[in-house]
């Protein structure tokens, strides 16, 4: 979902052009004269060291989170330890299914092997990434990947891949990457040798990385200064981007998300996928769309302005808008054994169950995985302890004492 510190590492060269560009004048003014040659070296020099602080704190923060995810009490959020269960399937099988939707969305999809021959994705990550793509119609997916055919020269590709060492141990959140250059959308698996916690293999993570490959294809056909004006009039002035830091607390009827308050771009790509993905019972969020007397909140323009978009450019206008609005009619609650549950904990009602399992919060209940049966309806695993105490648990770490 985010990339921050992928992008962190993946900047540095532009860093280096900057340094290039900060230390030419302001090293000529003290007098000091540096050959272009010298002021490129020092710049790459500093560069380098840039990096490698960034890759050691990266490395630091998953040490030291990685102690503090010993197993506790049960709070409101699981522990986030969470290890790889083994694929049930084939490599043929994976190949099958990915072949299939290949053909389905006209688009290439990868997946990395760790250099270990078997996949770092099964068939469960392929499912929910068609369910995500289903939501915006194969037929607006294969429209995109079209795009940037012409664009890129080849066909928009998904590749699932083991993400910057330790990264998603962070919970940094690094998830998934667009690489436009290469129109590639990277999908970033846990390192699972390292306990590692849920990765980008979720229908919401999958379907904002595309949102981003839409959101470029808008850039083009709508114009790049015209899209971000006018998104940024519907967010008017009481909204600001934070640029960075996620906010603790935010308000529902401007952002979607934590993450979109952080940047435009963000925001686009959250407020996209949410928008079509959340239409099934208990995930809704039509209530934040409009106010008390049937006005748009400025996320309901949000999601409105996305849909005049497509309108105006998508081949297949009706059956894609059809989609977005059966966002108005979703129960923004359900019941499940007597439990209500809501929100986007539930993106995977109707995948079957992700290979990253809740390890940490296993072991500290005394189960194993065969204890817990994955509920496809839900999107959960119910689970029984050894002493009989029975638990709604969902990718990503909610869960609830039933
Ligand atoms: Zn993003």
């Amino acid at each position: 979902m985010c990339e921050k510190v992928s992008k962190m590492i993946r900047s540095l060269s532009a860093l280096l052009l900057a340094l290039i560009l900060a230390l030419g004048p302001a090293e000529g003014a003290l007098g000091e004269y540096k050959s272009p040659d010298q002021i490129a070296r020092e710049a790459a020099e500093k560069a380098a060291a840039m990096q490698e602080e960034a890759r050691a704190e990266i490395e630091a923060r998953a040490e030291s989170k990685a102690l503090a995810e010993e197993p506790g009490d049960a709070g409101d959020e699981a522990p986030p330890g969470i290890s790889f269960e083994k694929p049930r399937e084939t490599e043929a099988q994976i190949d099958a299914r990915s072949k299939e939707l290949e053909k389905k969305y006209g688009l290439a999809i990868k997946r990395d092997n760790g250099g270990s021959g078997e996949s770092c994705v099964g068939t469960a990550a392929l499912d929910a990434l068609d369910l995500a793509l289903e939501s915006v119609t194969p037929a607006f997916v294969r429209q995109v990947s079209g795009y940037w055919q012409k664009r890129a020269g080849k066909r928009l590709s998904f590749s699932f891949t083991y993400s910057p060492k330790g990264a998603t141990a962070l919970g940094l959140g690094v998830t998934g990457f667009f690489d436009v250059e290469n129109a590639v959308i990277e999908i970033y698996l846990p390192d699972y040798s390292r306990g590692a916690s849920l990765g980008g293999e979720s229908p919401l993570n999958c379907l904002h990385e595309f949102g981003h490959a839409v959101q470029y294809m808008l850039m083009e056909l709508h114009g790049e200064a015209a899209l971000e004006r006018e998104w940024g009039k519907l967010n008017g002035e009481k909204a600001a981007y934070t640029f960075g830091e996620y906010p603790e607390h935010y308000d529902e009827t401007v952002w979607i998300s934590a993450y979109a308050s952080t940047r435009y771009e963000e925001d686009f790509a959250e407020v996209f996928a949410h928008a079509f993905l959340r239409h099934r019972e208990g995930m809704g969020f039509a209530s934040r769309l409009t106010d008390g007397e049937g006005k748009y909140t400025v996320l309901g323009k949000k999601a409105a302005y996305i849909e005049k978009l497509l309108k105006l450019y998508a081949g297949n206008p009706g059956e894609v808008i059809g989609n977005m609005r059966r966002l108005y009619l979703a129960f923004e609650s359900r019941e499940y054994k007597g439990l209500t549950v809501s929100g986007d904990y539930l993106q995977f009602g109707g995948c079957p169950a992700p290979r990253y399992l809740l390890a940490g919060l296993l072991s500290s209940m005394k189960l194993t995985p065969d204890i817990g049966a994955w509920v496809n309806d839900i999107g959960g695993w119910e689970v029984t302890t050894g002493e009989g105490k029975r638990f709604l648990i969902f990718p990503g770490g909610k869960y609830f004492a039933l």
